[in-house]
Parts: structure tokens; C-alpha cells; sequence
């Protein structure tokens, strides 16, 4: 690529590793002309199936809602932003993995609690009372009760 500070055509690969479980590749770069220097990430690019909601319509597979929806879930729990992020990596290979194109948001939305479960227990509360709309405060409590055990 070309540099982005001054557009020059040639620029070198100073530093290469494996970052994120392995599954992006981060790349330092010195440009040969103006010599700065700027980080690139590489990542596979998948074909993640289509999300099909309650009332039908479909949508793309979204991983900055995914994001966004964990870090909601997670706001001022103590748990540090790169087991989140292999927490994402984690839940799209499952996806990849069903061979489906099209899953449900149910189906979704039970795979990212289940990632919250182990990843945090008050994260995951609240994902599921926002998500399930629990019907009433004594169903709320009995899921409640079940993280206890
Ligand atoms: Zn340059």
C-alpha cells in the first residue's frame, strides 16, 4: 500500500507477528521514502452468514454491533479488552463453522450469552434481561439464582 503520510509507492515491512489467537497478521511499515512509520492488520476475509431477525428480514453479519453489544454489556466490569476481542474471534469462527448462510438472531444472541457466561456473570446478566426480555422479575431471578450453582 501506499504511504500515508506522503503517498509514496514503496514502503517495507520492518516488523511482522501474529496477533489476535493468530488469526491477523499486524505488519510495521517504514516508508522508503519520508521514513515514517505506520502499523497494518491483515485478516482473512470470511463469508460470515446472514443474520435473519424475528420478523424476517435479513442483515448482514455485523461485527461492530457484535462489539458494541459486548462492550454495553461489559461497561466497568474488570475485563481487559483483549479477552473480548478473542471472545469475538471465538463466536465468528463458531459461525463460520456452521456452514449456514443464514442463522437466526436467536440462535445469535443464545451464542454470545453463552460467551458472556464465561466471560463474565454480570455482563451476561445483563445481555439477558435486555435480550430475552425476561417476563418478570422472578424469572429474572431464577436465571439468577442459576449462576450461583
Ligand atoms: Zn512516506
Amino acid at each position: 500500500m501506499f504511504c500515508p503520510f506522503c503517498v509514496a509507492q514503496e514502503t517495507k515491512v520492518i516488523d511482522s507477528r501474529l496477533v489476535a489467537e493468530g488469526h491477523q497478521v499486524r505488519r510495521r511499515r517504514e516508508c522508503t521514502q519520508c521514513h515514517e512509520r505506520f502499523t497494518t492488520f491483515e485478516v482473512a476475509e470470511l463469508v460470515m452468514p446472514r443474520v435473519v431477525k424475528r420478523d424476517g428480514s435479513r442483515e448482514p453479519f455485523n461485527e461492530d454491533k457484535l462489539r458494541a453489544g459486548l462492550q454495553r454489556a461489559l461497561e466497568k466490569r474488570p475485563v481487559d479488552t483483549e479477552k473480548v476481542e478473542h471472545c469475538i474471534s471465538k463466536l465468528k469462527s463458531t459461525l463460520r463453522a456452521t456452514g449456514e448462510r443464514e442463522i437466526s438472531s436467536e440462535f445469535l444472541g443464545n451464542l454470545i450469552m453463552d460467551a458472556l457466561k464465561d466471560l463474565d456473570k454480570v455482563a451476561y446478566v445483563r445481555f439477558a434481561s435486555v435480550y430475552r426480555s425476561f417476563e418478570d422479575i422472578r424469572e429474572f431471578g431464577e436465571e439468577i439464582a442459576r449462576l450461583g450453582d
